[in-house]
């Protein structure tokens, strides 16, 4: 494994080819990360060795796929610095983790009257969820929205958060502004009120470090894909004197104590929440992710992709006919750069910008009250990971330049 974050690139084979004849510049991280070979090797070490259903068998292999699989369980509360593994959830990703904790948390704790309070910039997942919540038990969803400057309006926040508030749901970075959203404060007004605070961590467990510990949330979700580990595996982190009054998921077996013909017991925390048989190699893989990802330094990773933003979004913002949402401070902005240029469509120029090999993602991001918000219907998105190097921004803005030309003869 290379432990420079300079040459991690050899270790992602995809990287190496081309598309439509040119370089390939994968600046699509946010939408899913490419996996590093340590990941891929893992995965067939497991399969080629280990494999077996997890929990409920005594023989060699059950007892070394149950001890891979709480071993990633580990790995996965030290990298997020939980206090216990009991507080770590496996899930299908971000999305599962977060209807989790609303059909549950949100059930028992919701009722007529109560308010729930997300921001404009929600990923769909962490919208959707609590708007039909609040539909059902008559509750009201509030939102937070945006400074001049595209981040989010603290002193909104203040306004919004009250005593009527329950659950406050917010996204730790925006998967299209390109912001990270203070969730340790949040946190604090959440819990002056009263309220529970719920992070969205999908675009920012994969690029900083994260500490939920010190955030202070009660719950956490994010999902393995987007942080090189296989598609299908997530993570779900709850306090732990959340998990155990809250009701199950899911039932079936793995979640029960003991089941009889009219009644059952559920199973400690977290196996109350993990009902029928685990994706037990994509937590594997997770787990060699973390391993991949401690190895570089989150403070590594996030230093790169800075100094990446640094590089391009200048260069973006020179062109008069380009478009960049969210702060237009580099020192604000994540990884993830959504743009438009003029009149085009963003679908038209993701398509061009590939055959120029630049992979980027065109749409409204799952998150159509932001697109409303910014008056657009969609934008073209470009995201960095640690294999992106500055070849990857300057195939941009040449590609970008090259767009402008062929759609327009260059007269916009
Ligand atoms: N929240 C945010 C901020 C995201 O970017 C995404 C993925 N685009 C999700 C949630 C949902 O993640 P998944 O589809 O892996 O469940």
């Amino acid at each position: 494994m290379v432990n420079s974050i300079n040459d991690v690139r050899r270790d992602f084979p995809i990287l190496n080819q081309r598309v439509n004849d040119e370089r390939l510049a994968y600046l699509d991280s946010a939408a899913t990360a490419q996996r590093p070979q340590p990941v891929l090797k893992a995965l067939m070490h497991f399969y080629e060795h280990d494999n077996a259903n997890v929990h409920r068998g005594v023989h060699t292999l059950a007892e070394r796929a149950t001890a891979d699989y709480e071993e990633a369980r580990q790995k996965v509360q030290h990298f997020i610095n939980a206090a216990s593994p009991n507080e770590i959830i496996f899930t299908k990703g971000c999305t599962d983790g977060l209807n989790l904790v609303a059909a549950t948390y949100g059930e028992q704790n919701i009722h007529a009257g109560d308010e729930i309070v997300v921001s404009i910039m929600e990923h769909h997942s962490n919208l959707v969820p609590w708007q039909q919540l609040a539909i059902k038990k008559h509750a009201t969803l509030k939102y937070i929205g945006l400074t001049s400057d595209g981040e989010l309006d603290m002193a909104a926040a203040r306004k919004q958060i009250t005593d009527k508030t329950k659950i406050v749901a917010v996204t730790h970075a925006s998967n299209v502004l390109g912001v990270v959203n203070p969730l340790k404060q949040l946190a604090q007004l959440a819990h002056q009120h009263g309220a529970v605070i719920v992070g969205d961590g999908a675009q920012a467990v994969p690029h900083m470090p994260v500490d939920v510990q010190n955030l202070d949330v009660d719950f956490y979700a994010f999902s393995g894909h987007k942080m090189m580990s296989p598609m299908g595996i997530g993570v779900l982190y709850g306090k732990a004197d959340l998990l155990r009054t809250m009701p199950p998921y899911q039932y079936g077996g793995e979640m029960i104590g003991e089941v009889h013909r009219s009644q059952s017991t559920w199973a400690n925390i977290p196996f109350k929440f993990e009902a029928g048989t685990q994706n037990v190699a994509g937590a594997v893989g997770l787990g060699a992710a973390i391993d991949y990802l401690q190895g570089l330094g989150m403070a590594n990773v996030q230093a790169h992709e800075q100094s990446l933003v640094n590089y391009l979004l200048p260069k973006l913002e020179a062109l008069p006919y380009v478009t960049v949402y969210g702060p237009q401070n580099p020192r604000h902005h994540t990884g993830v750069i959504a743009f438009n240029l003029a009149h085009l469509h963003p679908h038209d120029v993701a398509t061009a910008l590939d055959m120029d090999g630049v992979a980027v993602r065109a749409g409204h991001h799952c998150a159509q009250p932001l697109m409303e918000e910014l008056g657009v219907v969609a934008t073209a998105r470009a995201s960095f990971y640690i294999y992106n190097n500055q070849q990857d921004a300057d195939q941009l803005i040449k590609a970008i330049k090259e767009t402008k030309e062929f759609f327009n003869g260059g007269t916009f």
